[in-house]
């Protein structure tokens, strides 16, 4: 069937075309009438939705009748929690748009009547899946003066797990820098080097996803011990339990119990513990007593390096001053640069251009301009002050002219709709103020902004400084 719907696409569209596109996918099952396909990313699959799925519905319904579905299957990228690590099915129907499916606990259990998935009938019954992305190794994290501390240490630990005094070994660094990468890599390692060893993977969120849940349903108990059994905790963005006391407190007791038995914990962030804010003081001095290894922005040398690689895995062959620009240009994050990297092969092959310099200048400017700033509460004071013509200090103080306070309110109701932080933490940090001041200003700020049009147009504005 694929077949046939592949010879149907290759002459509606231009061979440089189909070779990117439609070359790399595999057909995995046929069930009545539904095909599911393999795509090599995300990317991949929104880029097809994107611009061939009217193309793929004619060609999948001259096959399969009327009522054809298509399914993807994404490789790789990391998903979190799901049943069949790393594989994320989204069923296509007649729309663009797509229900990833849902899934809870790490566990698989061999009864498959349990309801609560934390109980655990006796322990040889469960197998704790790692959630591991193979994808993620230390083969392929590139070395650099950028990352080299943390990535010995990471090795280290991985040699021996639970056997180093990096424990927990905690990495932190901004946004795209390669923690989620070398945390998945020391997991792989472990696996590989001690596969009885139970390894898993979870990023802070589903955490705290998990142990939210385990409340409702009076499972407590079972959410600690299911953790307590586990060889090498890795719990990726620790900085997402800021504020939240509950699953500070639970993961505490688990950390110690880990601790304690000689448990290798392994945790990331994009912060240093000295600047994380809202977590318990008893948790940050836990998190220091191993090692804490910054990843840093990566050098020159270092970017053209993993552009090198990441061009060579692809399989694609770019010139040399392309590759050289873009690591030129992108400086900040490895995510990006990936990015512009996968973005030009696409342009370049959808357009049928050759890559040139000019291609490439376009692509890293739309790149640069379309990622988004990491809004910050710092950044929102200033933004709100220079707009209103203050400085932050004013904005901060503690009077009670009435355009000040509107500029302070609006700062504290902007870092509450575009930050994580917690009420009480925007109130600390605008002016020492407490979580119930914060409160009232974003109540205020939602009233004017019904009832006040000049006071709508300043909203306006400033949305559009942080959007
Ligand atoms: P973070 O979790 O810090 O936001 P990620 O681990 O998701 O960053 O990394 C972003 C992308 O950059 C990933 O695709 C990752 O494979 C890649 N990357 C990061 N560091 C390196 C490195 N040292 N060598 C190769 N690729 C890297
Ligand atoms: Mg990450």
């Amino acid at each position: 069937v694929w077949d046939n719907c592949l010879a149907f696409i290759k002459d509606n569209i231009q061979p440089q075309a189909f070779k990117t596109w439609f070359e790399p996918i595999k057909p995995i099952k046929l069930t009545e009438n539904a095909l599911s396909i393999q795509v090599p990313s995300k990317f991949f699959y929104e880029w097809l939705e994107e611009h061939y799925i009217k193309l793929l519905k004619v060609a999948l319904t001259k096959e399969l009748g009327p009522n054809a579905k298509l399914v993807y299957i994404i490789k790789m990228e990391n998903t979190y929690g799901n049943k069949e690590p790393f594989t994320e099915k989204i069923p296509s129907s007649n729309r663009v748009g797509m229900v990833p499916q849902e899934l809870d606990v790490p566990i698989k259990s061999k009864n498959p009547e349990l309801k609560n998935p934390f109980v655990i009938p006796g322990i040889r019954n469960i197998k704790i899946e790692s959630q591991l992305n193979p994808n993620y190794n230390f083969e392929n994290f590139l070395e650099g003066d950028s990352n080299r501390l943390a990535r010995s240490a990471g090795m280290a630990v991985a040699n021996k797990p639970g056997g180093t005094s990096f424990n927990p070994l905690l990495v932190f660094g901004g946004v795209g820098l390669g923690k989620t990468h070398l945390a998945h890599a020391i997991g792989v390692e472990i696996k590989d080097k001690y596969p009885e060893r139970t390894v898993l993977y979870i990023s802070a969120e589903k955490f705290t996803q998990q142990y939210i849940e385990s409340v409702k349903k009076n499972t407590r108990n079972d959410f600690i011990h299911f953790y307590q059994l586990i060889d090498v905790l890795i719990i990726d963005d620790v900085q997402f339990l800021s504020g939240k006391s509950g699953t500070q407190d639970v993961f505490f007791h688990i950390f110690n119990h880990l601790h304690q038995n000689g448990k290798q914990v392994i945790l990331t962030s994009d912060k240093a513990p000295v600047d994380m804010q809202d977590i318990e003081q008893r948790l940050l001095s836990r998190f220091k007593w191993g090692l804490s290894a910054e990843l840093q922005s990566p050098d020159y040398e270092t970017r053209v390096s993993i552009l090198k690689n990441k061009i060579y895995r692809d399989g694609v062959e770019m010139p040399e001053p392309i590759i050289d620009y873009i690591a030129k240009n992108i400086k900040t994050n490895i995510r990006e640069l990936e990015g512009a990297i996968i973005s030009l092969i696409a342009q370049s092959s959808f357009n049928k251009k050759e890559v040139t310099l000019e291609l490439a200048q376009q692509v890293v400017e739309k790149f640069v301009k379309n990622t988004k700033r990491e809004v910050s509460i710092d950044y929102i004071q200033k933004v709100v002050s220079d707009y209103f013509e203050m400085d932050v200090a004013t904005l901060q103080s503690k009077t009670r002219k009435r355009h000040i306070v509107q500029a302070r309110q609006l700062a504290m109701f902007f870092a509450k709709k575009y930050t994580k932080a917690s009420l009480a933490s925007i109130g600390s940090q605008i002016g020492k103020r407490d979580h119930a001041t914060v409160l009232h200003a974003c109540k205020t700020v939602d009233n004017l902004a019904e009832t006040d049009k000049q006071f709508r147009k300043y909203i306006d504005d400033l949305s559009k400084k942080f959007s």
